[in-house]
């Protein structure tokens, strides 16, 4: 017997048809003597709903009273799910964040979760009822409500696995898995069975949205087994987990992420002193704007040129700022591009083999593909392109690392 922390998201109850699949579904884990709490998004839509209503109000909404609104929308399913349950002859009760008693901060729209009182769901459990909490909230220790952040149930879910010590955390969801790149993309594309923590927090920051970044953190922090499923099809899904042992058949590459969120600035001829990169870079981040790759080139002439970037919607405002400093500092010229996308390649295996950055860099070249800017870390080699080339580009790494799901018969 297990206790199964399962969390459904806004699709997989968007409708009474669906809150009674997911209720079916639940008493088949019951019937199989599993213990479960589950955890619920509000319906698809509604949390958009609720916060336009807001804006009809006021353009910026008091956050507090934001939250007051936004948390009826899981209230309403919870509800729901327990009746659905009820009826089929499941005990089961709902609760909200409070009632269970999620403490979080007093930081409204983005609370943080300090502790999860589990006196309450432990003696549900112990009777044999199914507990059914709120996704995405919480409450302060002044009694206000909160909320976790938008895609905050994934969080709500990983938390109360955390504090109950569930054997894991399921993530049913519209996707029966996490691919090694954006099927769309590559339609070769296959589902993990594995990812660790560390690789799926490069992926799911690439841009590959299946969880909350933060819920995965969460999950690596406190050893949460988590894994996503399809809310309605059978399947294993895909388990997040450690870094077991290093296994023979452990692939180099578990994936390709992508962006084209980012666009690129360089500096040219700039004087080659100390401090120039704090010079640089010091305004920008001022302005608020965060970078994310840097390069500096080796002086010639006692200048050097300084490429970095930044995300796309911030261009304008660090072109602003970077003519500024350029004049100040007296560098030659400054240029820009926002026709690029980001291509990296993410896999723990990587750290006990060599040449897995030659052999990306080959599998771009033999399709004439011009690397701009590199950067590696221990997990992870990204590089920046045109971004025309970006499908390509990852099609082409996609086959050279052997990710490519095997033809199926009559391909
Ligand atoms: N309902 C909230 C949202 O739409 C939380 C969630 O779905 O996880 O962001
Ligand atoms: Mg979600």
């Amino acid at each position: 017997m297990a206790l199964i922390v399962q969390k459904f998201g806004g699709t997989s109850v968007g409708s009474i048809e669906r809150i009674e699949q997911v209720a079916e579904k639940v008493k088949k884990f019951r019937e199989n003597g599993d213990d479960i709490v589950v955890v619920v998004s509000a319906m698809s839509g509604e949390t958009n709903r609720l916060i336009g209503l807001a804006k009809q109000i006021s353009e910026q909404p008091v956050p507090r009273e934001l939250d007051v609104m936004v948390s009826t929308g899981e209230q309403v399913t919870i509800a729901l799910l327990a009746m659905a349950l009820i009826k089929r002859g499941v005990p089961a009760v709902s609760y909200t964040g409070n009632q269970v008693r999620i403490l979080t901060d007093s930081s409204f729209t983005k609370a943080r979760i300090l502790q999860i009182d589990d006196q309450k769901l432990r003696t549900d459990l112990k009777a044999g009822r199914v507990v059914v909490v709120a996704g995405f909230q919480g409450v302060d220790e002044h009694g206000n409500i909160t909320t976790l952040g938008r895609g905050g149930s994934d969080t709500t879910g990983v938390a109360l696995a955390a504090a109950l010590k569930a054997d894991e955390c399921q993530i049913y969801t519209d996707v029966d898995g996490v691919y090694t790149t954006d099927p769309r993309v590559v339609p070769k594309a296959r589902r993990l069975d594995k990812i660790t923590f560390e690789e799926m927090l490069e992926m799911a920051s690439l841009g590959s949205k299946v969880l909350q970044i933060r819920s995965v953190e969460f999950a690596g922090k406190y050893n949460v087994p988590l894994r996503v499923l399809h809310s309605f099809q059978e399947g294993p899904g895909t388990l997040i987990t450690i870094d077991e042992e290093e296994s023979m058949e452990q692939p180099i590459i578990s994936g390709i992420a992508f962006n084209r969120d980012e666009a690129k600035l360089t500096i040219r001829g700039v004087p080659d002193n100390p401090g120039v990169a704090f010079k640089i870079l010091g305004p920008i981040s001022g302005a608020n704007i965060e970078v994310d790759m840097i390069v500096q080139n080796i002086a010639h002439d006692n200048t050097t040129d300084f490429t970095f970037t930044v995300h796309r919607n911030d261009y304008l405002n660090a072109m602003r700022v970077l003519e500024n400093t350029a004049r100040e500092i007296g560098a030659r010229e400054v240029i820009g591009d926002t026709d690029i996308a980001k291509v990296s390649i993410v896999g723990v295996g990587m750290r006990s083999h060599a040449g897995v950055a030659s052999r990306m860099f080959e599998a771009l070249a033999k399709e004439g593909i011009n690397i701009q800017m590199i950067s590696t870390s221990e997990i992870k080699v990204s590089v920046v392109i045109e971004e025309k080339y970006l499908e390509l580009a990852v099609r082409a790494l996609h086959t050279a690392f052997e990710l490519d799901a095997p033809a199926r018969q009559g391909e």
